[in-house]
């Protein structure tokens, strides 16, 4: 890969962990609220009395479960970061050819080819 690709893939992972960062941090902080007061911080301290007990829980369900899949997220992001400083990002961790642009530009953080995704994802690897 070119090194203003790999620059590129670095600012647009680096950009995104940001993202993903601050998400889960004021996800993270609505979940250790509600376990502390079994309460969601709404902002507007007079509606809390409106909404019901269910729709509270389900909101701190659906909060729990976008803070695991940022988790991972970010670990994936992470990952690619580090495999840019060592200079494997790009090569596929199966068959070690270079993963092509395109799909490294819709999944910067994609360790597979496109081949070796779907026969992981066949369970034929
Ligand atoms: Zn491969």
């Amino acid at each position: 890969m070119r090194k203003t690709e790999l620059t590129r893939f670095r600012k647009l992972l680096q950009e995104e962990k940001d993202r993903v960062t601050s998400s889960l941090a004021k996800h993270e902080k609505i979940i250790k609220h509600t376990d502390d007061q079994s309460g969601l911080e709404t902002g507007k301290a007079h509606s809390n009395h409106m909404a019901d007990q269910g729709s509270d829980e389900f909101q701190y369900e659906t909060t729990i479960k976008t803070a695991n899949t940022e988790g991972r997220y970010l670990y994936n992001i992470e990952e690619a970061l580090v495999r840019i400083e060592d200079g494997s990002y790009g090569k596929c961790i199966e068959c070690n050819k270079a993963i092509g642009i395109p799909r490294l530009k819709r999944l910067p953080y994609t360790r597979m080819c496109i081949e070796c995704k779907e026969k992981d994802e066949a369970g034929t690897l």
